[in-house]
């Protein structure tokens, strides 16, 4: 049986991390180091290997990303059946979720990496990698979007979180648990959801600034005043629970939300959704959203982030940014096939 071609792009991170003083490590690997060590490779799959960068994922672009669809899409293309990236697991939350609002492919994309380096006793970034081209070689990953494999779990790209700094098993997906997992090489997946069409992707340029602002106990709203007038375009406040913030801090958003700054709120809990119609006292999320604040539903702060970076970026106007929240904030329903 022919072996399915996947293209394997390497962005750097702790799997392709090394040390020269036997202690710290740094990334200085290539794609081709990295599937050289991995034998088995080789039988599962046809394996190209590009590097595109040699960073640490915090370092890592949104102009990085805008390569890697556009490598990504060459590679399909000319015939690749998935594709796989590897880079640093610290912002994969983020970085897996830009891609996923821009890959338009059937083809599955998987992002994967390591947290403990290839020079350390049980690295797991070797398991991954063969892990991940597996995932991307399945036919049942097909029409997934992006997915993130870590530790024989599938993730998708809009639940993932890293949800510890360190050990192996850091990697979440809340609040509905992980996509599926591998066993004996094989996929296991649950059944798949709708998704939303891709996001068109526009190239260069600085991306519009948002921030994210978590409140806190005796927060004043100085902090988001000092936003709105450094001329940030958006802000995601990461509120109490589901979607709240001090009273004290009303006026802040109202002069935010007039400013023409898009306003999002989400929650700070690290699970679960905002909600429209619970509480309805000063700072509550029924008094912000009236004020013209956008809920983010199920996205967590980060992910809104990045969402709202990319509509902003679109010139999406008011309107738009609520539909894109609404319908990407939502559980989507599962698709029959
Ligand atoms: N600790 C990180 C990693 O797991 C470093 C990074 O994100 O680049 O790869």
């Amino acid at each position: 049986m022919s072996r399915p071609r996947i293209g394997v792009a390497a962005l750097g991170g702790t799997i392709a991390m090394t040390s020269e003083s036997g202690r710290e490590v740094t990334p200085t690997l290539a794609a081709d180091d990295l599937i050289a060590a991995v034998p088995r490779l080789g039988e599962v799959a046809e394996v190209t290997a590009t590097t595109l960068a040699t960073r640490p994922s915090a370092s890592v672009t949104s102009a990085d990303l805008a390569s890697v669809v556009e490598w990504a899409e060459t590679q399909v293309a000319t015939g690749a059946s998935g594709i796989v990236v590897t880079q640093g697991t610290d912002s994969i939350e983020e970085t897996a979720y830009w891609l996923d609002l821009h890959w338009d492919h059937p083809e599955p994309l998987v992002v994967t990496g390591a947290m403990r380096p290839p020079t350390t006793p049980g690295a797991d970034g070797p398991a991954n990698l063969l892990a991940a081209v597996l995932t991307a070689s399945a036919q049942e990953a097909r029409d997934r979007g992006v997915l993130v494999v870590m530790g024989d779990t599938v993730h998708t790209a809009v639940e993932v979180l890293k949800g510890r700094s360190s050990h192996p098993d850091a990697f979440v997906s809340r609040p509905f648990g992980p996509l599926g997992f591998l066993e004996e090489e094989r996929l296991h997946l649950r059944a798949a959801r709708a998704r939303r069409p891709a996001l068109p992707m526009t190239k260069g340029g600085t991306p519009p600034s948002v921030a994210v602002l978590e409140t806190h106990l005796d927060d004043t709203g100085d902090v988001l005043d000092l936003v709105v007038r450094a001329g940030y375009g958006g802000v995601v406040i990461a509120g109490f629970g589901v979607g709240h913030v001090p009273e004290r801090m009303v006026d802040s958003v109202q002069r935010a939300v007039d400013a023409e700054v898009v306003v999002v709120l989400a929650t700070r809990a690290g699970d679960g959704p905002t909600h429209e119609a619970s509480y309805g006292y000063a700072g509550s999320e029924v008094d912000l959203l009236a004020r013209g604040v956008v809920p983010a539903g199920w996205l967590h702060p980060r992910k809104a982030r990045v969402l709202l970076v990319e509509l902003l970026r679109l010139g999406a106007g008011p309107g738009e940014v609520r539909e894109e929240f609404a319908q990407r904030g939502a559980v989507r329903p599962e698709t029959s096939s």
